[in-house]
């Protein structure tokens, strides 16, 4: 089935509802990162260009539990899109009691947080029907929040005629596996097996390698029989980890070697060490330099490339090296590049390696559940 999206709709003369993920990050009553605001541009661009009358905006931000918190309002968000976009924006203080002011004053209109209501996230019926009296079309380019059967991504496409936008589309793009050119390598890093397992068995199938990284590496090992000392081992996945290395075929590779220190203080002692030797009192904190090397020359073979999760503690010098280095192999790759949300992007961006990269998703659930080879509830309702 063929997904909806902005190019293939008409919206001329009409009033657009467009669900946005301006789900940003707030210090002192300002927008710290731009960085969702920015992704929505092309869209809300496009549909001005299409010649929409009105485009009325919705989004949540944070997680005000149901109830209004000015800490959690959209208005610093309203003035930073005004400055980004070089045109007037009216905000409006609520979602659900709203006058719209008239198009010729004002084409682009926000709304107060979604989640100032309960029923948002209760994907309600009575709730989403008034969203979508405010407009003539809906248009979701939320993709960080189209994992969830929330009111305004979901329930809302019963009332409307409805269609992704350019950043959801560009997302569902980049992240469906088996639409990549071969070799595809993913590698996979982070705290724990179990937020991605799913992710793990899918891509296992999918992928022609895939490299493991982070802490989830131990629970591999323990799971072979190694000693893991003080390292993190999620106990109760051994099994699961089992079970996929013997169904992987061999396509799952592990570090050789690793970063380990005595604690995670700055002045704890380190060793960089075999994985087969990991000292009982020490815990592994990065991957070590002849990892580095092979999973180099394993990248170096790719034509595509897909990252989620750090190699180590990388929040902590000089725990960061193997997630440093990883970041670095991917921007001077040639390659298609993609990096999955969450720890990953912050690495990548700590280095200012981002506009190297050729896509870096906004959504770290919703990522994860694609690579997963789910279809996302929301995008469901935009097929046709
Ligand atoms: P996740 O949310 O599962 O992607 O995990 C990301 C977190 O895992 C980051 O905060 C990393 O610092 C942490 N991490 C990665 N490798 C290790 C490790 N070897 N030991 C402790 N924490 C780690």
């Amino acid at each position: 089935m063929a997904l909806r999206t902005i190019r293939s709709i008409g919206v001329k003369g009409k009033t657009v509802l467009v669900r946005v993920d301006f789900n940003v990050p707030l210090r002192d009553g300002k927008v710290a990162s731009d960085k969702r605001i920015r992704a929505a541009i092309p869209t809300i661009r496009k549909l001005i260009e299409k010649g929409a009358k009105q485009l009325i905006l919705v989004s949540h931000l944070g997680r005000p539990k149901g109830k209004r918190d000015e800490s959690y309002s959209l208005a610093p968000v309203a003035k930073k899109l005004q400055s980004l976009l070089k045109e007037k924006v009216f905000f409006v203080p609520d979602c659900m009691e709203v006058i719209i002011p008239d198009p010729s004053d004002f084409k682009i209109v926000l709304l107060e947080n979604l989640r100032f209501y309960p029923e948002e996230k209760d994907d309600d019926a009575a709730f989403a029907k008034q969203l979508a009296s405010y407009a003539d079309v809906y248009v979701n380019d939320a993709f960080g929040t189209s994992h969830r059967k929330h009111a305004s991504v979901h329930a809302v496409t019963r009332y409307l005629p409805s269609a992704a936008g350019l950043l959801l589309e560009s997302e569902l793009k980049n992240l469906d596996l088996s639409k990549t050119k071969r070799p595809l390598v993913v590698i996979m890093g982070g705290a724990k097996v179990s937020d991605k397992i799913g992710v793990i068995k899918n891509v296992v199938k999918k992928a022609d390698t895939v490299l493991i990284g982070g802490a989830m590496m131990f629970t591999f090992y323990r799971a072979m029989g190694y000693e893991t000392g003080k390292s993190l081992v999620e106990e109760d996945k051994l099994d699961l980890a089992k079970k996929l290395l013997s169904g992987s075929k061999k396509k799952i590779m592990l570090p050789v070697d690793m970063v380990a220190a005595s604690s995670t203080n700055a002045t704890a002692r380190m060793k960089t060490l075999p994985v087969d030797k990991h000292p009982k009192n020490m815990m592994g904190l990065d991957i070590g330099p002849e990892t580095v090397e092979i999973y180099t020359s394993v990248l170096k073979q790719a034509k595509t490339i897909i990252w989620n999760g750090p190699m180590g503690l990388f929040e902590q010098k000089p725990f960061d090296k193997g997630t440093n280095a990883i970041a670095k192999m991917l921007a001077a790759s040639p390659a298609k590049t993609i990096v999955g949300g969450g720890d990953s992007v912050a690495a990548v961006e700590k280095l200012k390696l981002s506009k190297k990269m050729d896509h870096i998703s906004t959504g770290g659930g919703a990522s994860l559940e694609l690579l997963e080879g789910k279809t996302l509830p929301a995008v469901k309702a935009l097929l046709r």
